[in-house]
């Protein structure tokens, strides 16, 4: 099988690597990287950088060219955050971009389109998702968090988790159930506000890395216009389904993973000998750099199975949770990977000294704990592949 670009998708590819050369060096790349791309103070850097991706449509590759997107082929988005990911630079587009936006053009009216769709692409507006709760995560149909209605408001009690982002973030969709009364699937709404509202507060969750990614947010008493409702009453779940849909196909999973690993052997090979296991009698550290190598061609064949399926007009399915668990636990055993290196210089935290003592792959290898839990963790995914992609029975 050839895998290398057509003719038009080498030209495609050509026109966008002109792009970053004149654009590129707006996006600040090394300081974006994260949650830290979400806050105002980032935003307003990396602007001239959006405003250069907005005005040619691909702050919004997917999203159709009526609704301000660049109504691009899954190929071509592929190669789009290939070359992105090749420069180093960040997408811009966050939650809104990747996932509300395009469930808003299925399910939402025309007002709430008009009022939210331009805003999201001019990242005028950042949005948060309000999905897990303390006891409704993995189960996600058992949240508890109440939605009453009174005349054309709903009033909002309870309390979400793990929310990326709420610290920065204008507005909120999210999950409520608004009748306690009917089957869990069916007692859900997809509400939508912003973060200023009264009744909301935000308390910060550090994570092991001693990062501030996530939050809980709490609601009292919190109203939220009927009209803020996307898709109908206690059909919720269905809309939020979509929604999911578009975070578990994410194309671009393995994108990055090979030039990270360059990036690797780079450091391997310019360290100081004396701080590295390199070359060190009894590491092993070659070969299981070279398994990651490996690995990361498998994951790319992932991106391409998944992308081979969108460009027939389908969704993947249990194909995306194989590429979604596959990536996320190899980012984890190169985040291991680049911590050995290093050997016990790698668990030194000072960003004062060299790189190899600095924190950063002890912080890379602490931060990457979360990537097989966020989005659905690996058992989920395992379960999803079993039943759905191989028929097996559910246990
Ligand atoms: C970095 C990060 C960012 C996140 N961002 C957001 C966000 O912005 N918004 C949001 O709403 N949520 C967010 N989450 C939450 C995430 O969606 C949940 O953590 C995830 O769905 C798992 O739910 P849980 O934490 O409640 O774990 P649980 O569901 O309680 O799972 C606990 C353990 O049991 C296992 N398990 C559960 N059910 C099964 C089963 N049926 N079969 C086999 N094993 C099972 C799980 O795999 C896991 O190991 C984020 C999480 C992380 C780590």
């Amino acid at each position: 099988m050839d895998l290398a670009d057509t003719t038009e998708q080498a030209a495609f590819r050509a026109q966008v690597r002109d792009f970053i050369a004149e654009h590129g060096a707006k996006a600040k790349a090394e300081e974006t990287e994260g949650e830290a791309l979400l806050s105002r103070e980032v935003r307003a850097k990396t602007k001239g950088w959006r405003d250069a991706l907005v005005a040619s449509g691909w702050i919004a590759p997917a999203w159709p060219v009526e609704y301000g997107g660049a109504g691009l082929t899954a190929t071509e988005q592929f190669i789009l955050n290939e070359e992105l990911a090749e420069s180093g630079l960040s997408n811009v587009g966050g939650f809104g971009v990747m996932m509300f936006g395009p469930t808003l053009m299925i399910h939402g009216t025309d007002d709430q389109k008009r009022e939210h769709l331009g805003k999201i692409l001019r990242g005028e507006v950042v949005w948060c998702q309000g999905w897990s709760e303390p006891s409704a995560g993995s189960d996600l149909a058992s949240l508890q968090t109440r939605a009453i209605r009174e005349g054309d408001e709903y009033v909002l009690n309870g309390q979400k988790i793990w929310t990326s982002g709420a610290q920065h973030s204008d507005w909120m969709y999210m999950l409520a159930r608004t009748d306690p009364d009917a089957p869990k699937h069916r007692g859900i709404s997809l509400l939508m506000f912003p973060m200023d509202s009264s009744g909301v507060s935000v308390r910060p969750l550090i994570n092991l890395a001693n990062n501030h990614g996530f939050n809980e947010v709490f609601f009292e008493d919190v109203r939220v216009p009927v009209a803020n409702r996307v898709g109908e009453e206690n059909r919720g779940w269905y809309v939020g389904m979509t929604l999911t849909d578009y975070e578990r196909s994410g194309i671009g999973n393995a994108v990055g993973t090979q030039r990270r690993l360059r990036g690797l052997l780079r450091t391997a090979l310019d360290a100081p000998p004396e701080q590295t296991v390199l070359g060190r009698a009894g590491s092993g550290w070659r070969l299981a750099f070279t398994d990651r190598w490996i690995e990361a061609e498998i994951a790319r064949l992932f991106s391409y199975l998944n992308i081979t399926i969108r460009a027939r007009n389908m969704v993947p399915n249990h194909e995306a949770s194989m590429s979604k668990l596959f990536t996320s636990e190899l980012n984890q055993r190169i985040a291991a990977t680049t911590l050995r290196l290093y050997g016990l210089y790698g668990s030194m935290w000072d960003s004062r000294r060299s790189e190899a003592q600095s924190g950063k792959a002890a912080g890379g290898y602490l931060g990457a704990v979360s990537s097989t839990i966020a989005g659905g963790t690996s058992e989920v995914q395992r379960n999803i592949i079993a039943t759905r992609g191989l028929g097996l029975p559910r246990g």
